[in-house]
Parts: C-alpha cells; sequence; structure tokens
C-alpha cells in the first residue's frame, strides 16, 4: 500500500479506479483517451506550452463527465476512501492552476454535462442552474424575459456556473451588481465524504456564520458545487449611457472613480486604464492618455443622476472628451469566445509573443503606491525587463473603500517554450503580489489563488490564516480536492 503527498492511503491501482468509476458513472462517462487527459492537466497559466503541445504531467488517470448531483457525490466519496484526488472542473477558463493536475492518481469530476436550467423565478427574481450551465446562454434565457443576472465576466461566452461560483469571479458591470458573492442566494455543494449540502434561498437570515462563503471561492479545494440560484435584476439596455475621457494619468483616474462611488453613485462600468494598456485598447484614439470609461445603467432617472455626477467629477480634472459610441464599440467587443482564443493560439505560434495579467486590490489609500511600485521594480529590476513590450494597467472593479488593479504584461519570448513561466511570467507575477502585500493589499481580486499563488495565501490571511485553514482541515481531511490550489501543497 502506498502513501499520497498528505498521507492519504491509496488502497487501488489505476486499473481498478477507473473500472470502479465507469461502474458509478456509467462507462460512457468515464474518458481515458490520451490526448484528453493530457489537455486537461494544465489550464491557462500553460497556455504557452499547451499550444506547443508541451505537457509535462503528470496527467490524470481519468476525466469523469457527471450527469447528476448523486454520481458526484458517489465519485466523491469513493475518491476519498481509496487517496484518489480530485480535480473539479466546468469551463476550463481558469488562468491560476486551478486546473492542473499536479500530483498522480488525479481524476477530473467535470460538471460541464450538469447543464440544465433549473427555475426561473421573475417574482421572487431569482434563478437556479445546474453547475455546468453557460453564463452565456443563460444570459441570453433570462433577457428573453427583460431581466439579466447581472454577472458579465470578460469570459462569459465559456465559463460556467460552477467554475463562476468556485472562484469568486467578478464581471464587467460589478459596480452596480457586486460580485459572484452578492449574487448567490443559495447553492448545492458535495463535500469529498459525499455529504451534498442545500443552502437554501432567502434574502437574507442571521442564522449564524453565512454559510455560503465556505462553497463561493473554494476553487474545488473543498466541495464541489453542483447547483446554484443567483438573483435576477431588471434588464434596461434602452437607458443605458456610455462617458468616455482622456486622462493625464492614472492617479487622477483612481481620485475620479473614488469620488463618485463615495459619493454615492453606481455606474455598472467604472474604469481607469493606464496610458500603456489604454494605447493597447483604445489606439485608435487614446493618443498617449489614460482612459477612463463608465457606463450608467438601469431606470432612467437614476442613469441621469449618475451621468450628471460623472460629468461634474470628471469635469473638475483637465480631460478631453471621448465619443460614447467609440466606447459602446469597444465594450461590444470585449469578451472572450472561441474566436479570440483561436485568434490567441495563432499569435502565440507565430510570434513567439504573449500577455498575461495578474489583478490585485487595495484601498483607495495605497492602490497609486502599489501601482507605481510595481511598474518601478520591474522597470528596474527585473533582468529581461528588455523583452516587455507592454507593461500598464486598469483599475476595473471600485468599492466605498478601495479598487482593483488589473496589471497588464506582455513580452517576447527569448527562450524555449517550457522556460517561458520561469523566465517570465512567474517572476512578474511575484513582484506584483510582494508589492502588494507589502502595501497591505489583497494578492488576488477576481481570478482565485489556483496553484501558483498559493505559496502567499498565508502571508495573505496573517494571524486570520488558521480560519481558513481549518476548513481544509474539516471538510478535507484526507486533502483529496484539488491538492496546491489555494492551500500550498503538504501544508493543508
Ligand atoms: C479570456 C478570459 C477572461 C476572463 N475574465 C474574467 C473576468 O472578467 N472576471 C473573472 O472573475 N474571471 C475572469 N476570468 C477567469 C475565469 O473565467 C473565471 O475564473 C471563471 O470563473 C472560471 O469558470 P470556469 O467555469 O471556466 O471554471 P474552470 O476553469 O473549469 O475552473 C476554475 C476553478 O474552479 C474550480 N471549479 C470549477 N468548477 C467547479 C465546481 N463545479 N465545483 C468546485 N470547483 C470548481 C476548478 O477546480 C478551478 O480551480 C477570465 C478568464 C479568461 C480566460
Amino acid at each position: 500500500m502506498n502513501l499520497n503527498w498528505n498521507g492519504a492511503k491509496e488502497t487501488m491501482d489505476t486499473t481498478a479506479i477507473i473500472e470502479r468509476l465507469r461502474e458509478i458513472a456509467g462507462p460512457e462517462r468515464v474518458d481515458t483517451d490520451e490526448r484528453l487527459l493530457r489537455e486537461a492537466s494544465v489550464d491557462r497559466f500553460k497556455k504557452y506550452t499547451a499550444v506547443h503541445g508541451i505537457y509535462d504531467g503528470p496527467f490524470p488517470i481519468a476525466i469523469v463527465r457527471a450527469g447528476s448531483t448523486e454520481q458526484v457525490a458517489a465519485v466523491l466519496a469513493f475518491a476519498n476512501e481509496h487517496g484518489v484526488n480530485i480535480v473539479p472542473r466546468t469551463g476550463r477558463t481558469g488562468t491560476e492552476g486551478g486546473l492542473e493536475t499536479s500530483f498522480e492518481r488525479t481524476v477530473v469530476l467535470d460538471g460541464s454535462e450538469m447543464d440544465e436550467i433549473v427555475h426561473v423565478d421573475p417574482v421572487d427574481m431569482q434563478v437556479t442552474v445546474q453547475c455546468g450551465v453557460s453564463l452565456e446562454l443563460l444570459e441570453e434565457r433570462v433577457r428573453e424575459l427583460g431581466l439579466t443576472t447581472g454577472h458579465s465576466p470578460q469570459s462569459k461566452p465559456l465559463a460556467q456556473m460552477g467554475g463562476l461560483v468556485a472562484t469568486r469571479s467578478i464581471g464587467q458591470f460589478s459596480t452596480l451588481y457586486g460580485g459572484i458573492e452578492d449574487m448567490v442566494v443559495g447553492l448545492e455543494a458535495v463535500f469529498p465524504d459525499g455529504t451534498v449540502g442545500r443552502i437554501k434561498n432567502v434574502p437574507r437570515r442571521a442564522a449564524g456564520p453565512d454559510i455560503r462563503h465556505v462553497v463561493i471561492g473554494n476553487e474545488g479545494a473543498l466541495c464541489f458545487v453542483t447547483e446554484v440560484t443567483v438573483k435576477l435584476f431588471k434588464y434596461q439596455p434602452e437607458n443605458n449611457r456610455f462617458h468616455g475621457y482622456l486622462l493625464d494619468d492614472v492617479r487622477t483616474g483612481i481620485e475620479i472613480l473614488r469620488e463618485i462611488v463615495t459619493n454615492g453613485f453606481r455606474p455598472s462600468v467604472a474604469r481607469v486604464y493606464s496610458e500603456q494598456d489604454a494605447a493597447q485598447h483604445f489606439s485608435h484614439f487614446a493618443g498617449g492618455k489614460c482612459v477612463a470609461v463608465f457606463l450608467a445603467e438601469g431606470p432612467a432617472g437614476l442613469v441621469e443622476a449618475t451621468s450628471a455626477e460623472i460629468e461634474r467629477v470628471v469635469g473638475r480634472q483637465p480631460h478631453e472628451r471621448v465619443a460614447p459610441e467609440l466606447i459602446r464599440e469597444w465594450f461590444d467587443n470585449l469578451n472572450w469566445g472561441p474566436d479570440k482564443i483561436r485568434a490567441e493560439h495563432e499569435t502565440m505560434l507565430a510570434e513567439r509573443h504573449l500577455g498575461y495579467t495578474t489583478e490585485v486590490a487595495a484601498n483607495w489609500s495605497v492602490i497609486g503606491d502599489i501601482y507605481e511600485a510595481v511598474i518601478a521594480r520591474i522597470t528596474k529590476e527585473y533582468p529581461h525587463f528588455q523583452d516587455i513590450t507592454m507593461l500598464g494597467g486598469h483599475s476595473s472593479h471600485s468599492y466605498q473603500t478601495g479598487t482593483n488593479m488589473y496589471f497588464v504584461y506582455d513580452y517576447d519570448i527569448d527562450c524555449e517554450p517550457r522556460e517561458e513561466i520561469t523566465k517570465y511570467h512567474i517572476p512578474l507575477n511575484a513582484i506584483i503580489v510582494e508589492e502588494t502585500l507589502a502595501r497591505g493589499g489583497s494578492m488576488v481580486h477576481h481570478h482565485g489563488i489556483g496553484k501558483y499563488r498559493a505559496q502567499w495565501t498565508e502571508e495573505e490571511h496573517g494571524s486570520a490564516y488558521p480560519i481558513l485553514r481549518k476548513l481544509k482541515e474539516v471538510y478535507d481531511p484526507n486533502g483529496i480536492m484539488n491538492p496546491g490550489t489555494i492551500f500550498p501543497a503538504g501544508n493543508r
């Protein structure tokens, strides 16, 4: 008998595990095709090596495409008993290594075929869906009823509801509707021992701690999300009003965001792009300036008031106006579907060029310092700075107390594909995380910790870390759930 990384008993060999999975889920739901297993071993953190066909493993032993909550429960209970690691997945848009199968004896548990819209309720303003429902399809369906989920991450055409909840995702309209944590009314999740928990749908309750938050953002490291109920809102696009401005610098833009939001106004979109990031997004009109973008939406009276406040606050700073149609056009093409993924693959192969992002958050008083410290350190200390073709960022999600900064870095790859991650992505990501933590910010705003920021989870949480760690000990005592994700491997 072997022991896996955390000491759980490995009582079955690979062939026996696959046989048992076929019995549980049905043979047609268990994939062991070598190509599928290789592709399932990474996510978009390793997109450059993947596009070159380089997969270094470990590879999963099988992919189970679950068809029901009962099958998820049976697979998890079996895996828990026999020391089989589980990596949950749905839409496969993860960017932080959360889908990486970093350990031997891993089964990928795929919820994308659990794709039923269970119940749309326009009276109680909520919709219940299974984990594999595509957000884009859901949004299309509820818009037919004059409703919206209010959730619109850039990955909307690809991401699915289980993953969106599991990563604590956030969308482009977040300043009005909030992140997914503000949208989830109730949900169903399965824990490693096979326990199915359904958190009921109520508008609020004071019945102890909010247990939704054990599940939201767990990244598959505690449980598997099988069903979600999210809020619905009135959809009133006819009232939408876009605003765009050129500004002199990022700090001015951040101050504009701060003033609008803390004065009590909620444009659904409120963004400021650095000069470099603006040059990439708005090349036809940015002209070397920063760009601020707003969308006021909702009932006509609110749109009127929000638009007037945006104009008033921006009007107190030096600015040039951008035609609203240009902002609308840009916004309509922002999302990433299969076409943009394909185009990115072609560019990566043809041009040895790549872009990545690292998103952090901090209070208003320090976010500008973090931005400047990161840019200064990368410019002065990063040894391969000559390969960087673009370095900048934008603030895209604002709150009463602060905002996020979405750092963007593009580079020419002057090495073998396999070395790209260690030469460029990991060190650049580390600088951003370190400078943010050093100034009291959060190292991750919305992509999740995955496996590549897990080394900083303890520092992120400080004296509160035991509260988080105990969740792992209690809900996943055998450490089978997405090991290495959120919690560094070997440190449950
Ligand atoms: C082009 C692009 C744009 C993006 N834009 C945004 C954005 O605007 N906002 C944003 O927040 N994110 C964004 N992301 C990141 C990504 O889309 C989100 O993290 C999304 O929530 C992942 O959903 P998914 O269904 O693709 O999950 P997956 O990629 O399948 O999984 C992501 C993580 O969640 C876990 N997981 C998946 N399903 C389950 C489940 N049913 N139960 C438990 N754990 C599960 C996985 O193990 C993994 O750790 C973007 C990604 C890309 C590629």
